[in-house]
């Protein structure tokens, strides 16, 4: 297989439809999913010469053709010299942490994190004798202070969930480089189509496929994007010996969902801002978190270092957990599910879902008010979601 057309000074847009295409003899228009675990050889001498690194595949737990693309593309999309797919975003963030990592190590990561996210940093790894520090990401005084010797990796996700914090990429990047850390940003909520954190400075950028990627909540899926070094050096070596490989149908799917992200990420952002508007200028609405919102506390760092404000609103209703129960329960179109980044839009209460496993106070810390609630706006008519959510708030 080799790629047939040269994609140099392709822009975004085309890459994102054609790039880290390989076509087999069949010129197929459609990239091809290899379902297969296993290669053949022509006989034992290309075998040998398989292991001994020459190109060419062995085990679909190392590579695989359709995966292959996805991560071409992926790299392409994010600019990043090199990507690796893996079952889920989980998976990717465990293994770009895991894989680096050695006792008495120590990694900085900002407070405001997705929760598995959370437990992988404070409680795996400090089973191991690596030790970590969460800091208020927006805090740059923060960030610096806490900074070790010791530190080798910083982990950070911007905009953050469910508060839509924003954290400086650039100025948390110059801050861990000068102290010899690399830099791991989680774009799951951005997508390259609104933010590429290497040109901010970032080492590795992790995605959880599933969310905007996927865009139609359909399949799991990860991608750990990074450096060279850093592929060869540590990551590859660890996802071949412990496999959270991609599945072909899952890269597949995902593989293809890359042609259509920038139109759907626009429409996202189209759709989230009209809904941010509508709920601001609610009576029953106290507080809307929207990054392209003038509103937003970190307004002008966010139009600075993304493209567009994303598809996830966060509002606050008067009445704590009851009021908010009382808007989900009444909603008619929208769904109540912790997912995100579906065409479908998604509505979930966060402090008794994805931060309930939080102190109380840690929670109040992160800004998960118990009348906060996160609608992950989907690609319906605008004007059906307003009108679903005005009944549900008439509730309270
Ligand atoms: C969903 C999500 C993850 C985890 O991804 P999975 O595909 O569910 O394993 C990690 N980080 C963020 C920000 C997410 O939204």
């Amino acid at each position: 297989m080799a790629t047939n057309k040269d994609i140099k000074g392709w822009r975004r847009q085309t890459l994102a439809v054609r790039g880290g295409q390989h076509r087999t003899p069949f010129q197929e228009t459609s990239e091809a999913l290899f379902l297969t675990a296993g290669y053949a050889y022509e006989g034992p001498e290309e075998a040998e010469a398989r292991f001994k690194g020459a190109p060419g595949y062995t085990y679909s737990r190392y590579a695989n053709p359709t995966v292959t693309m996805f991560e071409e593309r992926m790299a392409l999309l994010e600019g990043a010299p090199v990507a690796r797919a893996t079952a889920s975003g989980m998976a990717a963030v465990t293994a770009s942490l895991l894989c680096s990592l050695r006792t008495g190590d120590h990694v900085l990561a900002s407070r405001a994190m997705f929760g598995a996210c959370r437990y992988v940093i404070e409680d795996i790894l400090s089973r191991f004798g690596i030790t970590s520090t969460l800091v208020d990401g927006t805090d740059l005084s923060a960030w610096r202070k806490a900074m070790r010797k010791e530190t080798k990796l910083v982990f950070l996700e911007t905009p953050s969930n469910p508060t839509l914090e924003i954290v400086d990429l650039k100025r948390v990047c110059e801050i861990a480089h000068e102290a010899g850390a690399r830099v791991i940003v989680d774009n799951a909520f951005a997508s390259p189509a609104l933010q590429r954190p290497m040109e901010f400075g970032a080492d590795i950028v992790v995605h959880s496929s599933t969310k905007y990627i996927d865009g139609q909540g359909r399949a799991l899926g990860g991608v750990v994007l990074c450096k060279e070094d850093f592929l060869y050096d540590h990551l590859q070596v660890f996802l071949r010996n412990t496999g959270p490989s991609a599945s072909p149908f899952n890269a597949w799917l995902h593989l293809k969902s890359l042609e259509t992200l920038d139109l759907r990420m626009r429409a996202h952002c189209v759709n989230a801002t009209e809904i941010a508007d509508f709920l601001a200028d609610h009576n029953k609405v106290v507080k809307v978190l929207y990054p392209f919102r003038k509103d937003h506390p970190q307004y002008k760092l966010a139009k600075k270092q993304m493209n567009g404000g994303g598809g996830v609103v966060t509002f606050e209703v008067p009445g704590g957990k009851k009021a908010a129960f009382k808007v989900a329960k009444a909603l008619k179109l929208i769904d109540v599910s912790n997912n995100l980044g579906d065409t479908k839009s998604l509505l979930t209460h966060p402090a008794t879902t994805t931060h309930q496993r939080m102190s109380p106070a840690a929670r109040a810390e992160a800004g998960v008010a118990d009348g906060l609630l996160r609608i992950a706006v989907g690609l319906e008519d605008t004007a059906d979601l307003k009108e679903d959510l005005a009944q549900a708030l008439a509730k309270i």
